[in-house]
């Protein structure tokens, strides 16, 4: 047992004197110790869970006891949905803090610094504790309590009439954090709507479509665990997205001696660990990739036996070479001449990165073999025309070197992700959403949902009811201003309700503003790929399993969460039932219990299901002698499978192979005219869910939908190339997709601890440029996109690449004096304005501010100025913490100063822009914005002409074996004629 430690000296005297307390007189000598010995020391053991007593840390030096419960959740502040511990204070039933879940195979026990936070988001003085309805017009402030009982009818009234209309297509939800599994998708589909919209379009699009086109999978999970060589595209993943679950497993490779690379302009904190920085020049990483795939193919580096069984290479020879044999001698013989000229000089011209060490980094790869982990997200497959072109590239390395489902390999995603089996899962809809899915982008990953404003200026339709959730397109995607101008248009959208935990700029422009809660606020089952393995993990309501233990349970959550802040689950369950109170629509049916027949299904019943039906789950809930909804309340998690490793091997079913054949020269198995595996060594495998049932490296659905010139992978030059740049106008690439890994994307702002680590986001610029241009760290830089430009303050710094400038776009959060009080650990007070282009000037009894103003867009101006009125300040509130504020600065609104630019085959937004970079002008604050509209529709308008429009072949508006969110009847990829 420990004892207390002796006094020093100094502390004698000063105890003495009372400069501070007595730490040892008191104590009485041993201190008793409260966790468990033994290899989980430091959590402690579940079968304490319901009274766990720790003394209470703010009663210090007294020992004074506390009696807490600890019940599991799951953090919602990023995709990686890694396990929580709440500790509930038995006496006051409130929650005191958050610590990792050892129970969870993601994240076992870690999380990183935003998962603890989860405490200042539940406890910000400035959070939405009631439904709201808003008074006078759209944006002007002013809001009004409502009862949900009241929020409900309304807005299902309007939904009821639109789908009795037939406006199906007017009734859409746009999510930013999904943070469940399925879960809207059921609900979209009850009420027959094609209306899921989402983010993805501005986040990973780009780098998914490089994926699915090779294997339909759209995402990679790769094994750094067990990797001998790790490569990294951008840092943002292992510093954003599964930044813990990942980081510790990268950590667990390295520490086994697994070598890690990584491609990024700037030197993030992953760069700063590995043992190659490759600062790649934005966009180039494509030649790069390539280079090394030449090495690969032409030092024999590459796994023939997997590209033989595995690759469509005899398509290929077919299509490319009809007078070639069709062998695979011949076949690496097109490899190399497809590939000569991506030189490793040729991509250290491109890229900046030495020849010499592609070439090395090459010869690990191909050393590394099947145990080769790779990924990349959002960055370079975000921030460049083609970018999807760097995630089919990096994947073409796993292929030749096999490492495709290995161990120490890369893995399809969906091999590592849970779906669950709902109760009566309504059938797909009978509608498609040309809003969402518009026939210029056939092969767009996910909707064009940045489009939506300017697809709404041009007739294109309109919304009636429009649920924005966990998302915040006016401040965190490219246009902010359209997107404003839009949703202050009643004519284009008739409702606007925001479901979200915290104030934000998007839902200042809202009609309902629906309070939704935190990660230890609601229900959710959530699955992802952190790591070779399956498992699932179950968010759920604290306080209100809390009080279901004590024996108080309530009807609904916001009965046990703080004010009336509720969960989307039950809102939803709730609203379809009022949609449908007569049953006539055919919505009712699929909220009908499954336990108690005829009655509306609970929450608790949802979840009971979906547990009851997880392979091993029952089994294990009774070895400890729980249901399997038990189980979950009580761990928070549950692993499906322990190893989720090559799974294309998967053998047929017997009775699936009735009546099927086997190519002999490519082993492929048809059956009525389809593929439906492959038959390698003997075995007949399921393969991949493509068209070949193989990995795609010729993509005959790439060649039939207009784009022949990349039919196999390759390189893309980028909008930023410097053949693009003028660089005696002070033009620079700005590389804005980077953040900090202390920030959500735009849900810190509440978050106390986050912001006092991270709260402004200067420049980033290379000391060789700043010399050049007479630039020292601090100084104010006006910074000019297509459509506006924004000032902010520069950080000289050798961390980034000479040439480039980057800034972190988490940060730059406003609210505008009308606007309630919100985040004000982060927000600027703002003021915004607009002018008209036939108004010379900008002074203020010209400018129109937009609470002053109607609410239809063609009143406003196009002109929109930011300035910045206040600062961040201290402020009194019951958070002491509150007057303590030392930071000032929020940093800069980049976002909205930046044009879309659809990439016209992903669809992603291609986030990097070209900017000029000049001192501030006289007349500049930090902080000020400006941006023009007009352009920005101009600049939507050309890169449109980019696009090549469907239809495809057979009249299709889509490839049907590429995947869609909220897929629609096969019948609905037809354009009608
Ligand atoms: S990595 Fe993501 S899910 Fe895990 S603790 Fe951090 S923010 Fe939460």
């Amino acid at each position: 047992m420990p004892t207390a430690p002796s006094p020093t000296l100094i502390e004698k005297i000063a105890e003495k004197l009372r400069l501070i307390p007595n730490l040892h007189g008191d104590l009485g000598g041993e201190v008793p110790r409260l966790t468990e010995p033994g290899n989980l020391t430091d959590y402690p053991p579940p079968e304490k869970w319901d009274d766990w007593v720790e003394y209470e840390a703010k009663s210090w030096p007294r020992r004074h006891a506390k009696h807490y419960m600890i019940v599991p959740t799951t953090c919602f502040n990023c995709e990686a949905g890694c396990g929580l511990l709440s500790y509930i204070d038995k006496s006051t039933l409130q929650v005191r803090k958050f610590e990792g879940n050892p129970h969870h195979p993601g994240s076992r026990g870690r999380n990183c610094a935003k998962g603890p936070a989860t405490i200042n988001q539940i406890n910000d003085t400035d959070r939405i504790l009631y439904p709201l309805k808003r008074e006078g017009r759209r944006g002007d402030g002013r809001w009004a309590r409502v009862s949900w009982n009241n929020v409900l009818d309304d807005i299902a009234s309007r939904i009821r009439t639109a789908l009795q209309e037939k406006r199906h297509n007017e009734v859409v939800y746009h999510v930013g954090r999904p943070g469940h599994e399925g879960y809207m998708d059921r609900i979209l589909q009850s009420w027959g709507v094609d209306g899921h919209n989402s983010h993805t379009n501005i986040c990973s699009a780009g780098a998914r479509f490089g994926y699915a086109i090779w294997q339909m999978y759209d995402r990679p999970s790769p094994d750094h665990a067990n990797a001998n060589f790790i490569l990294l595209i951008s840092a943002h993943l292992e510093s954003g997205h599964y930044f813990n679950p990942h980081a510790q497993r990268i950590i667990e490779g390295m520490m086994n001696g697994a070598k890690l690379a990584v491609m990024d302009p700037r030197l993030s904190n992953t760069a700063s660990m590995a043992d190659y920085w490759m600062p790649t020049y934005p966009g180039s990483e494509a030649a790069v990739l390539l280079a090394i795939a030449k090495v690969l193919i032409d030092e024999g580096l590459y796994n023939r036996a997997y590209l033989y069984d595995w690759v469509n290479w005899q398509q290929y020879l077919q299509h490319e070479r009809p007078n070639d044999e069709v062998t695979f001698d011949n076949f690496i013989l097109a490899l190399k001449a497809a590939y000569k000229v991506y030189t490793p000089e040729f991509a250290e011209k491109e890229s900046g990165v030495p020849a010499k060490t592609i070439v090395e980094a090459a010869r690990q790869i191909g050393r590394a073999g099947t145990r080769f982990a790779t990924h990349n997200w959002r960055s370079a497959g975000s921030g460049n025309l083609g970018g999807w072109a760097v995630a089919r590239c990096l994947h073409f390395l796993n292929v030749l070197t096999g490492s495709v489902g290995t161990v120490g390999g890369t893995s399809p995603s969906a091999w590592s992700k849970f779906k669950p089996t709902v109760p009566h899962k309504p059938p797909a809809q009978k509608f498609w959403n040309e809003l969402h899915f518009p026939n210029e982008y056939p092969l767009a990953h996910y909707e064009m949902s940045f489009l939506l404003p300017h697809f709404l200026k041009e007739g294109r339709g309109k919304l009636d009811t429009y649920f924005t959730r966990v998302f915040n397109p006016v401040w965190t995607y490219p246009d902010g201003f359209s997107w404003i101008e839009a949703l202050s248009d009643e004519s284009k959208v008739g409702l606007h309700a925001a479901l979200t935990p915290t104030w934000n700029e998007t839902a200042y422009f809202a009609d309902y503003v629906l309070p939704m809660g935190h990660a230890s606020e609601r229900h959710d089952i959530i699955s992802y790929e952190t790591h070779s393995g399956l498992w699932i993990a179950f968010r759920q309501p604290v306080l209100r399993e809390a009080r279901r233990k004590m024996g108080k349970p309530v009807q609904f959550t916001y009965e046990a969460n703080p004010g009336e802040v509720w969960e989307e689950d039950e809102f939803w369950i709730e609203l379809s039932w009022r949609i449908d109170p007569d049953g006539s629509l055919g919505i009712k049916k699929h909220f009908i219990s499954p336990y108690r027949p005829g009655e509306k299904i609970t929450i608790d019943e949802y979840y009971q299901y979906i547990f009851e039906r997880t392979p091993g789950l029952p089994e294990k809930a009774a070895e400890h002698k729980m249901t399997p909804l038990e189980y979950m309340r009580k761990f928070g998690a549950f692993e499906v499978e322990q190893t989720s490793y090559n799974k294309h091997l998967r053998a047929i079913a017997a009775a699936d192979l009735q009546g099927a054949e086997t190519d002999s020269a490519t082993g492929l198995i048809k059956k009525a005219g389809k593929n439906i595996g492959v038959m390698v060594n003997g075995a007949a495998c399921e393969g991949f869910p493509t068209p070949s049932r193989k990995q795609e490296f010729f993509s005959q659905t790439i060649v039939d939908w207009g784009w022949p010139e990349y039919k196999i992978p390759t390189y893309i030059k980028s909008h930023i190339h410097p053949d693009t740049l003028d660089r005696s106008k002070g033009e620079f690439p700005l590389v804005p997709t980077f953040r900090l890994p202390t920030l959500i994307h735009s849900r810190s702002g509440n978050a106390k601890w986050l912001y006092e680590i991270s709260n402004r986001n200067p420049i980033w610029m290379h000391t060789s440029d700043a010399k050049k241009l007479g630039i020292q760290t601090g100084d104010l830089l006006r910074v000019t996109t297509a459509i506006g430009y924004f000032v902010d303050r520069v950080w000289v710094t050798e961390g980034i690449k000479p040439g480039v400038v980057a800034c972190s776009h988490h940060l730059g959060r406003w609210r505008r004096p009308q606007d309630a009080p919100g985040n004000r650990w982060a927000t600027s007070l703002v003021e915004v304005k607009t002018v008209n282009s036939n108004q010379s000037s900008v002074t203020s009894d010209q400018s129109s501010v937009i609470n002053d103003q109607r609410l239809r867009t063609s009143d406003l101006g196009h002109q929109w100025h930011m300035k910045t009125l206040d600062t961040i300040r201290p402020y009194k509130s019951s958070d002491p913490d509150s007057s303590r504020i030392f930071w000032s600065d929020g940093g800069v609104h980049q976002n909205i100063t930046f044009p879309v630019h659809p990439d016209p085959i992903s669809g992603m937004h291609c986030w990097h822009q070209k900017v000029r970079i000049e001192k501030a002008h006289p007349e500049d604050r930090y902080g000020d914005v400006f941006v023009d509209t007009q352009k920005s529709f101009e600049i939507y308008r050309e890169w449109l002409k980019m696009a090549r429009p469907a239809p495809g072949p057979n009249g299709l508006r889509r490839p049907l074996w590429l995947n869609r969110p909220l897929r629609p009847l096969d019948e609905m990829f037809f354009l009608e004629k």
